[in-house]
C-alpha cells in the first residue's frame, strides 16, 4: 500500500463551494495557513444556483474587488415579481437596500468561485487541492486532528488545528454521532433543464400552473428552467412521459413551443430532491460545519449561497484571531459561530418552508394560483412588505462584514 502524502496546516477546509472558498480566502487574508480540498477537477458543475446577493456584492466592495467583479458578464434583478392568479405581484424589492449594489446579480457560480480562488491564490498561505476527496476524519483522543483524502496521486492526510466542513448537503461529517440532523419537510422537488434562448428574449421569472411552477433563469444563450413539482411527485411526472412535460412547458410559455424538442429524454432533465435540514450541533472538538453541510437549504428564494457565504465570513471573523496564532479554537469559540449563524438559518428555513410553500402546488392537480397566500396579497397593498422581503432575501437576517 502507498504511504500517504502528509500535509500540515492550521485550517483544513473540506469542500470548495461558496462556503469553503470564501472561508479559505478570508482566513488566508488574515494570515492563517489554509488547505482547501475539493473533490472535483474544476468548478464547472451542474446548475447550483447563480445568485450573487447584494450582501455578497457588499462583501466584495469591503474587500476592494467589486469593480473588477462586476466586469464579469452578469444580469441584474432589482425585484422579484411573480405572476399569480392573473396578476403580477412583486414580493421582494431590493432597490431600497442601503448597500452599494441594491440588486441580485445573476452569474454562473463557477465564475464567482474562479474569481474568489484567483484572489485567494495571491496568498502564499492558501493552498487549494483539486481532485482531493476527503473520505474520513483523523481523530486522536476524541478530537478531530485532520482528514484522510484520496487523490489521483494516492492517499493524502491533512493534519490541522481545525477542520472546516464545507462539503455541502451530503457532508461526510454528518455521519458522526454528535452531528444529529434535524430534518424539515420541504414542500417541493425540482426538475432542472435547459432550453435555447434567443438574443434579447424575455420570459416571466415565476409562473405557476396546475401541479407545477416554472422558474426561468436567463443564462445568455439558454434558459435554465426549474420545473417545480409537489414533493414526491416525480414518479407520476415521469410516468406521464417526456412528451407531457414538453407539452406542459409549451402551454405555460407558448414562445418556447418551438424548442421543447431539445428535451429528448429524462437524461436531459436532472432531478433535485429538495432537502431542508440543519445540524443540532455544528461542531465538535477540532471540527466545525458551515454552509449546506450545517444546514441544507431549499432553492426557494435562492438564498443558500448567501447563507453559506455569510457563515464563512462569521467563521473567519470569530476564529481567525485564534487560528492566526496557530492555536486550535476551543469548543466555546466554535459554539460562538453556531450561535451567531443559527438564528439566520432558522428564520430563513422557516420562511422557505412556510411562507414560500404557499406559492407551490400541494399535489399534481393543485394550481397554486387558486390559493395565493393572503400574505402575498398584502404585498400589493403595502410596499413596505416588499422592501422587508427584499432585505431578508438580499441582505439576510443578520449581515456579516469582513473584518
Ligand atoms: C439545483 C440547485 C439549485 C440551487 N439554486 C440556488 C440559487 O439559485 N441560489 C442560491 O442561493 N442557492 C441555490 N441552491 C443552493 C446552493 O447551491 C447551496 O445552498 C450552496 O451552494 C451551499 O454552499 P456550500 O459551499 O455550503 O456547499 P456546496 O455548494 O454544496 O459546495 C460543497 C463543495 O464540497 C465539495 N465536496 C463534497 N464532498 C467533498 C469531499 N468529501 N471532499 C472534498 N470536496 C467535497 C463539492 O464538490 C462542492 O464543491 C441551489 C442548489 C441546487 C442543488
Amino acid at each position: 500500500m502507498t504511504a500517504p502524502e502528509k500535509l500540515q496546516t492550521t485550517c483544513c477546509i473540506v469542500g470548495g463551494g461558496p462556503a469553503g472558498i470564501v472561508a479559505g480566502l478570508l482566513l488566508a487574508r488574515q494570515g492563517v495557513d489554509v488547505v482547501v480540498l475539493e473533490k472535483h477537477a474544476d468548478f464547472l458543475r451542474d446548475f447550483r444556483g447563480d445568485t450573487i446577493h447584494p450582501s455578497t456584492l457588499e462583501l466584495l466592495h469591503e474587500l476592494g474587488w467589486l469593480d473588477a467583479f462586476l466586469q464579469l458578464p452578469h444580469s441584474r434583478m432589482t425585484e422579484v415579481t411573480v405572476s399569480l392568479a392573473g396578476s403580477l405581484i412583486t414580493f421582494a424589492d431590493f432597490t431600497r437596500l442601503n448597500l452599494r449594489c441594491p440588486y441580485v446579480a445573476f452569474m454562473p457560480q463557477w465564475d464567482f468561485l474562479n474569481f474568489m480562488t484567483e484572489k485567494a491564490r495571491a496568498f502564499d498561505n492558501f493552498r487549494l487541492r483539486m481532485r482531493a476527496e476527503a473520505t474520513d476524519l483523523l481523530v486522536s483522543s476524541g478530537r478531530v486532528v485532520g482528514v484522510r483524502a484520496r487523490t489521483d496521486a494516492g492517499p493524502l492526510e491533512v493534519h490541522a488545528q481545525l477542520v472546516l466542513g464545507c462539503d455541502g448537503r451530503r457532508s461526510i461529517f454528518r455521519d458522526a454521532d454528535e452531528m444529529e440532523v434535524i430534518a424539515q419537510s420541504a414542500p417541493m422537488d425540482v426538475l432542472w433543464f435547459r432550453l435555447p434562448r434567443r438574443p434579447d428574449e424575455a420570459l416571466p421569472f415565476f409562473v405557476p400552473g396546475r401541479g407545477r411552477v416554472l422558474i426561468c433563469i436567463d443564462r445568455g444563450a439558454y434558459w435554465q428552467i426549474a420545473y417545480v413539482i409537489p414533493k414526491g411527485g416525480v414518479d407520476d411526472v415521469k410516468a406521464a412521459g417526456i412528451d407531457a412535460l414538453r407539452a406542459n412547458v409549451a402551454a405555460m410559455h407558448p414562445q418556447l413551443a418551438d424548442r421543447v424538442d431539445a428535451l429528448q429524454s429524462w437524461a436531459d432533465v436532472p432531478f433535485l430532491r429538495v432537502q431542508v435540514d440543519r445540524l443540532r450541533r455544528w461542531y465538535r472538538e477540532g471540527l466545525l460545519c458551515i454552509g449546506d453541510a450545517a444546514h441544507a437549504m431549499s432553492p426557494a428564494g435562492g438564498v443558500g449561497i448567501n447563507l453559506a457565504i455569510q457563515d464563512a465570513v462569521a467563521a473567519a471573523n470569530l476564529l481567525g484571531p485564534t487560528l492566526r496564532q496557530g492555536r486550535a479554537p476551543s469548543l466555546a469559540e466554535l459554539r460562538r459561530v453556531q450561535r451567531r449563524r443559527a438564528l439566520p438559518t432558522r428564520v430563513t428555513q422557516a420562511l422557505q418552508v412556510r411562507a414560500a410553500g404557499g406559492l407551490y402546488p400541494r399535489d399534481l392537480d393543485d394550481d397554486p394560483s387558486a390559493h395565493v397566500p393572503f400574505a402575498f396579497r398584502l404585498f400589493k397593498v403595502f410596499p413596505l412588505l416588499r422592501h422587508l422581503a427584499g432585505r431578508i432575501i438580499g441582505q439576510g437576517v443578520r449581515s456579516e462584514h469582513v473584518r
